[in-house]
């Protein structure tokens, strides 16, 4: 029975293509491994984002390439894979097959002619441990953000059909999977013979055995009413909306080519706060980009203090070749980056803290993730929103719902007690 090893960098939906070849592998008669030296076919899933994403996996391929059994498989998906194609083998000479993110779906053909002793439906997916799994809704981007690859090496938006979702979905769920979060680089663009985003997450909800629904991500300047009404309808929904600002002041915004101004995310927020008033909003926030400001930043520490995130990805700029701001010359300093890039992090990591310390003594319905490593009876868990809790008690699969109180938080944690549903 031959095994295989995955090594996967970047986003959630390079994480839910990984589990989506994984389960086809498996189906073709694979068992995963954790060593992979001793596997006969080692995946990397590669991300592109960054230049330094692709150092980091081009150093790991050739670690690869060095210790895997001679007659091992060695293959680069992905990203970076595209980007890059057979080139990567010149510079790599252990990559047998190189797989660009848009060639992913035809990966059960490469399976059978490098594999074919594998049969086809050699053994049915197992029951799952995972509570909760990523599933891919809409592949590539229209949106060309000028500080980002995606949409080169990703293609255009694709939508994938909702029969094809809600059958995935009804597998996962099938298998033990409780909770799903439906992914795209911008899921409000979703749409499949008249079925619209909202329309989908309805349609998962009625999924028998599925508990939770969450999503990312929103851009902006597609985040409809109907969407967060959709929500606030749906009890399956989680109360969370991941939605990414980038910057505050409007010039900055306009030569990222986000397509709406500080005022429009501002509407947006006072949409969400009015329809879900305890929803969680987190975003993305890039300080640095070419020619920026220091009053320009400054309009971005405003927006972040007004708002009031729960959390926050925050990132310094840097180039991207490729990218239409590769060829903006008015650059920011790298330590200027930087100090601005720690002072965005204190002022969003104090406003976290006091959002998580105002939560004690309230009550929340918790998901029990899984056991946490070095404790006993201590479960991992999230709430309805984003936040990321612990609690006490007894054996208690990945999936259920817990009524909890919350009697006091740690860091970005919060430490809860089993109370009565
Ligand atoms: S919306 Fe912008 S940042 Fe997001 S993937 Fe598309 S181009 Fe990149």
């Amino acid at each position: 029975m031959p095994y295989v090893y995955f090594q996967t960098f970047g986003c959630q939906m390079n994480v839910a293509d990984s589990n989506d070849i994984g389960e086809r592998l498996f189906t073709h008669g694979f068992r995963s491994s954790d060593d992979p030296a001793k596997a006969d076919l080692i995946v990397v899933n590669t991300c592109s984002v960054r230049e330094h994403a692709e150092q980091r996996a081009k150093t790991r391929i050739g670690e690869y390439g060095r210790l895997k059994k001679q007659e091992a498989q060695l293959w680069v998906i992905g990203c970076m894979a595209e980007r890059l194609g057979e080139s990567l083998k010149r510079e790599i000479p252990e990559v047998d097959r190189v797989i660009g993110a848009r060639s992913l779906e035809g990966i059960d053909e490469v399976i059978s002619s490098v594999f074919p002793d594998q049969n086809v439906d050699f053994k049915g997916i197992e029951a799952t441990d995972e509570a909760s799994e990523f599933v891919s809704v809409i592949r590539g981007c229209d949106n060309y953000c000028t500080y980002c690859i995606v949409p080169y090496v990703r293609g255009p938006e694709a939508s994938i059909p909702a029969a094809i979702i809600i059958d995935t979905i009804r597998k996962k769920a099938g298998r033990g999977v409780k909770e799903v979060t439906l992914l795209g680089q911008n899921v409000n663009s979703y749409c499949d013979a008249g079925i619209d985003f909202p329309d989908l997450i309805r349609a998962v909800a009625a999924v028998e055995g599925i508990k939770r629904i969450r999503f990312t991500t929103s851009h902006p300047k597609d985040c409809s009413e109907k969407l967060i009404r959709t929500i606030a309808d749906e009890p399956k929904c989680c109360r969370h909306v991941h939605l990414p600002v980038q910057a505050g002041a409007d010039r900055i915004l306009s030569l990222m080519n986000r397509r709406y101004t500080a005022a429009d995310y501002r509407d947006r927020i006072s949409m969400i706060r009015s329809l879900l008033p305890d929803a969680d909003i987190t975003t993305d926030i890039l300080v640095g980009f070419p020619s920026e400001t220091d009053a320009e930043f400054e309009s971005t520490l405003a927006l972040v203090e007004e708002v009031r995130f729960t959390a926050a990805f925050m990132f310094a700029y840097s180039i991207r070749e490729g990218t239409a701001a590769a060829s903006m010359s008015d650059t920011v300093s790298h330590e200027l980056k930087h100090r601005r890039l720690k002072q965005l992090i204190d002022v969003q990591t104090a406003i976290t803290r006091e959002i998580y310390t105002g939560m004690a003594g309230r009550k929340v319905r918790l998901m029990i993730s899984g056991r946490q490593e070095k404790r006993d009876r201590l479960w991992m868990a999230r709430d309805y929103g984003c936040k990321r809790a612990l609690i006490a008690c007894d054996e208690v699969p990945a999936g259920t719902i817990l009524q909890a109180d919350v009697v006091r938080t740690s860091g970005m944690t919060l430490i809860c007690e089993r109370t009565a549903l």
